[in-house]
């Protein structure tokens, strides 16, 4: 098992050690910057014409963007520069965001908030870093580590659902200066909402009504996971516990989704033996992505959680959806009118052959 050791960093946000299995007890180094207190959190607006909550965020415009490796937040502190991570070296750490677009206020959102009217965005913004080591993605971590950020996004699941509000725990990675990273060092983030996303609403009502229409005894995405495997055109691994598919109706021109074959609401709610292998297949994915091309690809990796919402909950089955807008070595798909204003996806590839180039890079270059 992999230790968690609770440490605060000099403005009072929560930093979280979490060791690979076997390493010695850490003793946290204390936090000596001299850090300006907290900003004020942003706001939250409630769109009316769509039932959107905006989060308005004017404060972030601040934050660090690109940093050279010496000044790189997160990397561990050195004599010479006092990062985010006092200590001179870590396995993973998770800690709060400095520049929060929820919190750190937590509150019970207004049902319905008048318009003209905005209150503090509540909610919790954390950040997880994979690796004390600058140059590398969560792709080439060691099996333990992976492991290891897996206890943590699980650790962090419970404790964040538990939060006065949250509705929602959404953890993710941004990967590439392509698709709007702000650091290199390879992190993810968590996003604990106060409010259950448009997106994320979307799925779990699809879910909800695929599962009355069975007298719940079916969950959506496991009829879907069991016709893709039945189908196979579009499967790019099997395991025990999980398996990787391009679903039928792909969005982006490089989509898959990881699926376990158990109905389980999200990371906190998998077993040892799912985490396991889970350490193995995600990363193994991931390479495949990067050996697509000659240089990596960019992607966001999207952690679907069941909602906390107890209707929609039951229904609701943990997933990965991984994607990327890259369509060729040197072209990427922006999102424009048809995507953007109406949220009507036209994708230039086909599922099939996608999924036909994964298998073939899993074959040679992603084992
Ligand atoms: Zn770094």
């Amino acid at each position: 098992m992999s230790a968690v050791t609770r440490s605060i960093l000099a403005d009072g946000r929560e930093l979280l050690y979490f060791d690979d299995a076997g390493a010695a007890q850490r003793i946290p180094v204390p936090d000596t910057r001299d850090l300006a207190a907290r900003p004020e959190p942003g706001e939250l607006r409630y769109d009316e014409l769509t039932g959107d909550w905006i989060a308005v965020a004017a404060h972030r415009q601040s934050r660090t963007h690109l940093p050279p490796a010496e000044a790189c937040p997160l990397c561990p502190s050195s004599p010479s520069f006092a990062s985010e991570i006092p200590d001179p070296d870590y396995d993973a750490v998770v800690f709060e965001n400095r520049f929060p677009s929820l919190g750190p206020v937590l509150a019970q959102l207004p049902d319905p908030l008048a318009w003209g009217e905005t209150v503090p965005a509540a909610g919790r913004c954390e950040v997880v870093s994979f690796t004390s080591e600058h140059a590398g993605s969560f792709a080439a971590l060691p099996y333990q580590r992976a492991r290891t950020v897996i206890e943590a996004w699980a650790h962090r699941t419970a404790e964040l659902s538990a939060l006065p509000g949250i509705r929602q725990v959404f953890p993710f990675e941004n990967r590439g200066a392509q698709i709007g990273v702000t650091l290199h060092h390879p992190h993810g983030q968590i996003y604990a909402y106060p409010y259950l996303t448009p997106r994320a609403a979307q799925l779990a009502e699809a879910a909800r009504r695929h599962f009355d229409a069975t007298g719940g005894a079916q969950a959506l995405l496991g009829a879907l996971l069991e016709r893709e495997r039945a189908d196979g055109a579009r499967m790019v691994l099997e395991g025990e516990h999980f398996s990787a598919y391009v679903p039928f109706a792909a969005r982006w021109p490089i989509e898959v989704h990881l699926v376990p074959h158990r109905q389980v609401a999200d990371f906190a709610g998998l077993t040892g033996q799912e985490k396991d292998e889970l350490a193995e297949a995600y990363p193994r994915l991931l390479r495949c992505l990067d050996a697509l091309y000659d240089t990596p690809t960019p992607y966001i990796a999207a952690w679907f959680q069941a909602p906390l919402d107890p209707v929609l909950r039951p229904a609701a089955r943990f997933h990965l959806q991984l994607t990327s807008p890259r369509r060729a070595a040197d072209k990427l798909k922006y999102l424009a009118g048809s995507e953007a204003a109406m949220g009507a996806f036209i994708n230039d590839t086909r599922a099939e052959d996608v999924a036909a180039s994964l298998r073939e890079v899993m074959r040679t270059a992603a084992r």
